[in-house]
C-alpha cells in the first residue's frame, strides 16, 4: 500500500469532538432536520462525583468518577465502567454516545452510557477496589442512574465479572424489588446470575465481524487479499479481555497471529504465535516478551506499524494517529477497542485503501449478549432449559425414523453430533453470530447507496434509527 502524500489537518480532536464529526460527516446523507439531529447527537446528562476511599494503610483518598447518560430515547440506557487513570468527562460522554450508535446498529434496544472511574486499579488492592466499586454504585443509586430499567452498567477496561458481582450487590442491600434486581448490571459471574458466553462475547463478536468482512469479495479483491479468514496474518494490540479473546477466535478461524502488544511490549514472528503458549510464558515470567521464537520490539505501539493482514488495536482510543497512520502496513483495521484510530489518522487511512471495520460496529458483541443477560435476569430462566431436552428427543426420533426407513444405523459420532438440543452457550453463541452478520450486511448495503466508507454507513444506520424513535415518540411532529 502507498503511502498518502496528501497534508492532512494538523489539529486533535477531543475524543467526543471525534465521535462528534464521524456524526456530522454520516449527518450529512440523511434528510433529517436539524433539531432532531442534535437532540441525537446530545449527550443528555453526565454525573460528576467525587468520593472518599479508605486505603488499606488507614489514609483517605478522594477517586473522581463519572456515569454518562448519552440518550434516553430508548431505556435502560446501558454501557460500560472504566477503570483507568485517564478517564475523563469527555472520554465517558464519547464512549456513551458510542454505545447509544452501538445499540442502534446491532438493534439492542438500549440508549447509550458509560461509567469511568479515574484510578490505576493496579495501584489497588482487590479490598479497596470492592470498597471504591460500591461506592461507586451508591452514589449511581442516590442520583437514580443505575436500575433494571433506568442504567445498566457492564464491565469495560479495567473492570470484569468481580467488580460486576460488587456492584449488583450494593444494589441488592438497597433496592426495594428483588425480583428485577438481578438486571440491574450485566457481565455478572454466571453463579450471580450471568449468562454463558458474555465474558467472551466482544472478542467472540469481533471474530465474527471480521470474518464478515473478510467473506466480501469485492472488498477483497480491491485490497489484493484472498476472500475468508484462513492464512490472513493478524496483529492484536492488548491481551485483556476483548483482545485476548479476539485473537483466540481468530486464531481458532484459521488466521496466524504475527504480533502481539500488551503494556510491557510487543512480540513478533512471521510464522505465526501460538496464543495459548504466549499467555501461558506471560503467566510465569510476568511478560509477553522474550517468547521463544520471537523478536521482541521495544515499545508495544511498534506492533501497530507490523507488517499483517488485519490490525486488531484492544486496548484504547488514539493509538493509531496522523503520527504513526502512514507506517501502518495493514490492510484491515478491526477496531476491536473504542476510538482506536483518530480521525485525521483515519483519513490517511482511507487513503491508502486501508479497510476499517468500525468499533462501533464491530465491538458490538458486548451489549448485544449483555441484552441477552438482561433478558434472562427478566425471565428469571436459563436460556434453553424448556426446550434443550425436547429437542434432543425429536432429532434422536427423526434420526430413529431414517434408520428405519433406510435399514441403515447412523454413526455413535453423528447421532451425538445432530441429537443435540441448544444449551445456553450454543444459544448465546447463535444470536450472537445472527447479530453481527445481519448488522455487517446492513452497514454495506448503506455503504453501497451512499459510496461511503464502513464507518460512515455504520452512523447513518445507526441515526437513522434513533431518528425513527424519536419520531415515534412524538417529540418531533
Ligand atoms: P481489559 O482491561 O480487559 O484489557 C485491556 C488490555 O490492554 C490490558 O491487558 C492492558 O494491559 C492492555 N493495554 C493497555 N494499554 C496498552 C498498550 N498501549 N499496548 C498494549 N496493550 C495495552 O479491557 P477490555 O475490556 O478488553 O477493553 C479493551 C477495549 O475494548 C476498550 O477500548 C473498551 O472500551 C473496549 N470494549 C470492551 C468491551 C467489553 O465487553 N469488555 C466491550 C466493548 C468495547
Amino acid at each position: 500500500m502507498q503511502v498518502a502524500e496528501a497534508p492532512v489537518e494538523e489539529r486533535t480532536y477531543s475524543f467526543w469532538e471525534q465521535v462528534n464529526r464521524m456524526f456530522d460527516r454520516a449527518a450529512a446523507h440523511t434528510k433529517h432536520p436539524k433539531g432532531l439531529l442534535d437532540q441525537i447527537k446530545a449527550c443528555n446528562s453526565v454525573y460528576r462525583m467525587e468520593f472518599p476511599v479508605k486505603r488499606d494503610d488507614g489514609s483517605i483518598e478522594v477517586v473522581r468518577a463519572y456515569r454518562a447518560e448519552h440518550s434516553h430515547h430508548k431505556l435502560p440506557t446501558k454501557g460500560g465502567i472504566r477503570y483507568a487513570p485517564n478517564v475523563n468527562e469527555d472520554e465517558v460522554m464519547a464512549l456513551a454516545a458510542l454505545m447509544t450508535y452501538k445499540c442502534a446498529i446491532v438493534d439492542v434496544p438500549f440508549g447509550g452510557a458509560k461509567g469511568g472511574v479515574k484510578i490505576d486499579r493496579r495501584q489497588y488492592s482487590e479490598a479497596e477496589l470492592e470498597r471504591i466499586t460500591r461506592r461507586y454504585t451508591y452514589e449511581l443509586l442516590k442520583k437514580n442512574f443505575i436500575g433494571p430499567g433506568v442504567d445498566v452498567p457492564a464491565p469495560d477496561y479495567g473492570t470484569g465479572p468481580r467488580e460486576m458481582a460488587w456492584i449488583l450487590d450494593t444494589y441488592n442491600s438497597f433496592s426495594s424489588n428483588p425480583l428485577e434486581a438481578l438486571a440491574c448490571v450485566t457481565g455478572k459471574p454466571v453463579g450471580q446470575g450471568g449468562v454463558r458466553g458474555r465474558k467472551e462475547a466482544t472478542g467472540r463478536g469481533v471474530f465474527f465481524g471480521v470474518r464478515e468482512a473478510c467473506s466480501v469479495e469485492e472488498d477483497m479483491k480491491a485490497l489484493g487479499l484472498q476472500p475468508g479468514l484462513g492464512g490472513k496474518t493478524v496483529v492484536v494490540q492488548g491481551l485483556g479481555n476483548v483482545g485476548y479473546h479476539a485473537a483466540k477466535f481468530l486464531q481458532e478461524g484459521g488466521a496466524v497471529l504475527v504480533g502481539l502488544a500488551e503494556i510491557e511490549g510487543a512480540i513478533y514472528n512471521p510464522d505465526g504465535l501460538d496464543l495459548e503458549s504466549v499467555m501461558e510464558h506471560r503467566r510465569r515470567t510476568g511478560s509477553i516478551l522474550n517468547f521463544p521464537g520471537a523478536k521482541n520490539l521495544e515499545r508495544p505501539q511498534d506492533a501497530l506499524e507490523l507488517p499483517c493482514d488485519i490490525l486488531v488495536p484492544a486496548a484504547l482510543e488514539n493509538q493509531i494517529t496522523a503520527e504513526n497512520a502512514p507506517h501502518i502496513q495493514a490492510k484491515i483495521i478491526a477496531e476491536a477497542a473504542n476510538g482506536p484510530v483518530t480521525i485525521e489518522a483515519e483519513e490517511i487511512l482511507l487513503k491508502k485503501g486501508v479497510l476499517i471495520i468500525p468499533d462501533v460496529y464491530l465491538n458490538a458483541g458486548g451489549v448485544t449478549v449483555s441484552y441477552f443477560e438482561w433478558l434472562r435476569n427478566l425471565y428469571h430462566v436459563r436460556f434453553g432449559r424448556l426446550s434443550k431436552r425436547f429437542e434432543e428427543r425429536t432429532f434422536s426420533r427423526i434420526l430413529e425414523v431414517i434408520e428405519d426407513l433406510t435399514g441403515k444405523k447412523v454413526p455413535v459420532e453423528l447421532v451425538q453430533e445432530v441429537a443435540h438440543g441448544a444449551d445456553e452457550e450454543d444459544l448465546v453463541n447463535s444470536g450472537l453470530e445472527e447479530t453481527m452478520i445481519n448488522a455487517y450486511q446492513e452497514i454495506l448495503a448503506i455503504r453501497r447507496e451512499h459510496g461511503v466508507d464502513l464507518r460512515t454507513a455504520a452512523f447513518i444506520d445507526a441515526i437513522n434509527k434513533v431518528a425513527q424513535s424519536y419520531l415515534e415518540l412524538g417529540i418531533f411532529p
